[in-house]
């Protein structure tokens, strides 16, 4: 595996790849690998012929400093794995690679996905992660992005990112479905920071999700949603949402027969968790 640090330098390897036709796929991550990562990794190795992860934890994403200051860093284990998994190539830039001196973050005109759920909990949140997204496309040029399911509304705004910068006619979004632990638990890199008694309960949360996929025929949305809050609630989660909506729009659910997707987000012990459940 070939680790650069430098956009410029990963810029010209690629390109030199890029014309000779080999197809690259890009992982892009935070870093503190766990199998849900690693399945994005396979999935590229699988459909292209060079496959680029990168690690970076992106300042301009995080609303809440202290959530920055304790994001787990494991560079050197991640190192391990990604060459026990085969990827090709690392960009594990500084923050003036991203950002360099003069950068201007534009201002991405993201609609109203922008400021329900994920948006309104983290107000500016995902116009940093299309101000890093974009760079990191810009730098890496690959054919397709690997995404995982477990993070949807990014998808939906990464999805978004691509037709307002017109990179969609070059580069393909696979979406990959959630890895979880044993006990349902969406994985994580916050995980890590999950006490004993909080990774016990931690569960609860894809549990409600699955009762409510499980109740949805015959209940009322409303009353789904309100018992799977106060469930949460009641094992000690403070939650900002538990809700079904429109899977295409976000907005809430009006009937059953829409694409529907049950998203929920809440803290345990200050760490936050999000995790979502296709319903229909
Ligand atoms: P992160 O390092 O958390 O920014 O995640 C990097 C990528 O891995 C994003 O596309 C995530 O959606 C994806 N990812 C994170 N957790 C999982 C998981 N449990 N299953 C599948 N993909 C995941």
């Amino acid at each position: 595996m070939i680790i650069f640090k430098r956009a410029s330098e990963i810029t010209d390897y690629l390109s030199r790849l890029s014309e000779e036709d080999t197809p690259v796929g890009f992982v892009p991550t935070m870093g503190a690998l766990h199998e849900g990562h690693l399945s994005l990794l396979d999935a590229s190795r699988k459909q292209n012929s060079v496959t680029v992860c990168s690690i970076f934890i992106n300042p301009s994403q995080f609303n809440n400093p202290e959530d920055f200051r304790l994001y787990p860093v494991t560079v050197e284990k991640d190192i391990e794995m990604l060459i026990a998994h085969g990827c090709d190539v690392l960009f594990l830039p500084p923050v003036e690679e991203i950002y360099p001196p003069g950068y201007v973050a534009p201002a991405y005109d993201l609609g109203a996905m922008e400021h329900v759920l994920e948006g309104h909990y983290r107000p500016g949140h995902f116009q940093g992660v299309c101000q890093v997204v974009d760079r990191l496309l810009d730098i890496i040029s690959p054919d397709r992005i690997y995404l995982g399911q477990k993070d949807f509304q990014q998808c939906m705004v990464i999805k978004k990112l691509l037709e307002l910068t017109g990179k969609n006619a070059r580069i393909q979004i696979q979406i990959m479905p959630t890895i979880r632990e044993a006990d349902g638990l969406a994985m994580s890199s916050r995980n890590l920071r999950l006490n004993e008694d909080e990774r016990r309960v931690a569960p609860a949360l894809f549990h409600e999700l699955s009762v409510i996929r499980a109740g949805l025929p015959g209940n009322s949305i409303e009353q789904l949603e309100h018992d799977a809050y106060r469930n949460l609630e009641n094992n000690g989660f403070s939650v900002d949402y538990i809700k079904v909506v429109n899977a295409n729009s976000l907005a809430p659910a009006q009937n059953i027969s829409e694409p529907l997707v049950a998203v929920a987000a809440a803290s345990i012990g200050g760490i936050r968790l999000i995790d979502n459940l296709i319903l229909n």
